[in-house]
């Protein structure tokens, strides 16, 4: 859309506020709003200025000057404000009007422009199915109580359950009982419905929802895939609107990765491929699973660079609690036609030529999309540069179950990272598939690690509920 289009937009639709947004390096959207009067042509050439310093992982105290730059292309009327307010994406720019290299959605579209550059192909194209629970307040508080003693972890999630709806036990879900099931057990289709119905009205392609395999309350909504950074605001605005919707039916979302010990977590599978124009350079027929000689290569990269890549795509320490067997949540670095316990899985089913893709199951929705598409590109691009042959270095593929395999076929298996600072440890030693093109700077990956290193330190130092049981009485 033009700028000229967004001041149109305003006008037909009486807005009274703007609302300019930016992305941290969490992936978190801060926003300041202007009142629709103040807003004009200026607006979208100045940009808008905030306080860098304030933002945990930006600038210091000294240099703390920055500009929000608009985008126009990604523009959306909020639902949820009582003032007609219409919400514009930003790039955050320094003062004297560079790309911020700390900026994630210019890291994003920085790695657009390098594929581009790169010859390999025109676009490359994102569908990240985000799961999440929806929990009220009384949900929240049993599985923060759960399982302080307990070694079985099925009957603890399942003593979760017990409690959150008191002993009746009629058509409840059980633990990893969710997949798709009609009402009353699926008492959640309404807050999908209405959250759908928002997503379409703020422009969102839905392709439809369901209730997920954990207990009650895990939800999937799969939006359509796009172009990276247009996938990456696309995702921040499904969290937004699931968020916000799910606080005005009373209850509260979470795409934390496993907020229940011995259930399903959630996770952020990442459906990717490239084309040429129109033509899909990851499709050759009669090949393993339809896959051309430059998808293989791309997942060769992806699976080499796994552990470094799991820093970004899967940054948190709650994130190593997912990836654990047993949970449909992948934990061996290797690649598989339809196989669901590979970290790399090519869909089969219902697949045409355009729609011929791989799917990443590792990554999770506490990853800032804009860094994690473009480190994901960046590793498969390097793949298919490098050439790197998946078979060759032993990641498959494996069409069987790969939790049911013998401890000798087991060992032949890399594993993801243990813990987020494995996963950053793997980074460092592993950056310049990220810096070399020039997308990621230095800078920014020490910055990274530095704060992410905080972050599982905070983590390690607490006592855990767990150590209660296990210690207490010694
Ligand atoms: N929740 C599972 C995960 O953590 C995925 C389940 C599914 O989509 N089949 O990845
Ligand atoms: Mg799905
Ligand atoms: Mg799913
Ligand atoms: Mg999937």
């Amino acid at each position: 859309m033009s700028v000229q289009g967004v001041l149109d937009k305003i006008k037909e639709n009486s807005i009274q506020f703007v609302d300019f947004r930016f992305v941290d390096l969490a992936g978190r959207a801060h926003h300041i709003t202007l009142p629709a009067t103040e807003v004009d042509g200026d607006t979208f050439v100045n940009g808008v200025a905030f306080d860098g310093s304030s933002i945990p992982g930006f600038r210091g105290i000294e240099e703390s000057d920055m500009v929000m730059m608009p985008d126009t292309e990604s523009v959306f009327i909020d639902p949820f404000t009582d003032h007609p307010t219409l919400n514009v994406m930003c790039n955050i720019h320094t003062p004297d009007g560079e790309r911020y290299d700390r900026d994630p959605r210019s890291i994003a579209q920085k790695a657009e422009e390098y594929l581009q550059s790169s010859g390999v192909g025109t676009a490359a194209f994102f569908a990240p199915e985000s799961e999440f629970f929806i929990f009220d307040d009384v949900r929240y508080e049993s599985s923060m109580n759960t399982s302080f003693y307990s070694v079985d972890s099925e009957e603890a999630a399942w003593n979760t359950n017990r409690k959150e709806e008191g002993g009746n036990l009629g058509f409840k879900v059980g633990v990893k009982g969710g997949y798709v099931p009609v009402a009353p057990v699926d008492s959640q289709q309404d807050i999908r419905s209405e959250m759908v119905r928002l997503m379409q009205e703020a422009g969102l392609r839905v392709e439809r929802h369901h209730h997920e395999v954990a207990t009650a309350g895990q939800a999937e909504i799969n939006f359509r895939f796009d172009t990276l950074t247009k996938t990456a605001d696309n995702l921040l605005l499904y969290k937004y609107l699931v968020h916000n919707t799910a606080r005005q039916y009373g209850k509260v979302a979470t795409f934390m990765p496993k907020p229940l010990f011995g259930d399903n977590g959630s996770g952020m599978h990442v459906h990717q491929s490239i084309f040429n124009g129109d033509s899909p350079l990851f499709y050759e027929k009669g090949a393993y699973a339809n896959l051309s000689q430059m998808a293989l290569h791309y997942i060769g990269g992806i699976l080499h660079h796994a552990p470094a890549l799991i820093a970004l795509t899967n940054p948190s320490t709650n994130s190593f609690k997912r990836l654990v067997p047993g949970y449909e949540a992948p934990v061996n670095l290797v690649f598989s036609k339809g196989n669901r316990s590979a970290a790399v899985r090519i869909p089969v089913a219902a697949v045409t030529p355009k729609g011929c893709r791989i799917e990443f199951r590792t990554p999770d929705s506490t990853a800032n999309p804009y860094l994690a598409f473009a480190a994901m590109l960046l590793a498969g691009l390097d793949g298919i540069q490098r050439k790197i042959d998946p078979t060759a270095l032993g990641y498959g593929p494996y069409d069987k179950n790969i939790y049911e395999l013998s401890d000798e076929e087991k060992k032949e298996i890399r594993s993801v990272p243990g813990t987020l600072d494995e996963a950053l440890d793997a980074l460092e030693a592993d950056s310049a598939f990220l810096t070399e093109s020039g997308v990621f700077s230095q800078d920014f990956i020490d910055n990274y690690v530095a704060f992410k290193r905080q972050e599982a330190k905070a983590v390690a130092i607490r006592v855990h509920p767990h150590e209660y049981g296990l210690y207490f009485d010694c």
